[in-house]
């Protein structure tokens, strides 16, 4: 009987190696040819050069600020968010002004941005979780900012990354959506993915300047329509479909 139990753990043991094996090569197939640690450690070493301080583009003074910045940020430039921002905080400089503040009135302070009304909900939502549940401070945790209404991972990970220096994720953009896809570090489309495949292959130390230097590449040189490819330090290692040299 003993013989027996030994021998049927370690046919389950078997099988399970073998299923985490095929999980492995399937998303392996999704991640992309490109992800081999040599020329993952060449792409980085390219971004330092070309982007040895890149940061993040909104203005903000706090991590809250920074938290309202990307929620408006969804479908709309930094720049028009900064403009947004330079009279919103001003008039609302505290997680408690946002959540009693007139909907209405917050609508057309920052309808400049785009899906105003939706982005009201998610400010007010999020600034009286704030108030409610965190003692009016920004979580610390993904767990936790995931909470507030209109966070998602990608500002999750903006505001956690650039406020508090935590490296819990890769932001995923539409610039490190494009950007990965290009320098075939994933075959994925969805950004969650993305996400997992971009930290099963950077070092965790670099996330928070990867995503700021991808985002940085993807607006100067490697833009969506005519990237810049002549001018672009990445060239050699690019094998892009979209690559115009
Ligand atoms: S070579 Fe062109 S497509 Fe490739 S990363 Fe550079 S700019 Fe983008």
């Amino acid at each position: 009987m003993k013989a027996a139990g030994r021998a049927s753990k370690l046919t389950s043991a078997k099988a399970k190696k073998a299923a985490r094996s095929r999980a492995s090569v399937q998303r392996g197939a999704q991640r992309g040819a490109g992800t081999n640690p040599a020329r993952v450690a060449a792409i980085l070493a390219k971004l330092d050069e070309a982007y040895p301080a890149a940061s993040c583009e909104l203005t903000h003074g706090n991590a809250f600020q920074l938290l309202i910045s990307t929620i408006l940020s969804a479908q709309c430039t930094d720049v028009r968010v900064n403009q947004v921002t330079a009279t919103l905080f001003p008039k609302y400089p505290t997680a408690e002004a946002f959540a009693n503040a007139n909907p209405a009135e917050l609508e057309q302070q920052i309808r400049p941005t785009g899906f105003f009304r939706n982005k009201t909900k998610s400010i007010m939502g999020a600034s009286k979780g704030i108030l409610e549940k965190f003692a009016g401070q920004v979580p610390r945790t993904m767990e936790e900012i995931l909470t507030l209404p209109g966070v998602a991972r990608k500002t999750a990970n903006v505001v956690l990354g650039t406020a508090y220096g935590i490296a819990s994720g890769v932001v995923v953009d539409t610039h490190v959506q494009r950007l990965s896809q290009r320098l075939d570090l994933t075959r994925n489309e969805d950004p969650k993915k993305i996400e997992q495949d971009l930290i099963a292959i950077i070092p965790q130390e670099r996330w928070i300047l990867f995503s700021h230097q991808l985002i940085w590449h993807g607006r100067r040189v490697c833009m969506a329509r005519k990237p810049r490819c002549m001018e672009c330090n990445l060239k050699k290692l690019c094998y892009s479909k979209d690559k115009t040299i």
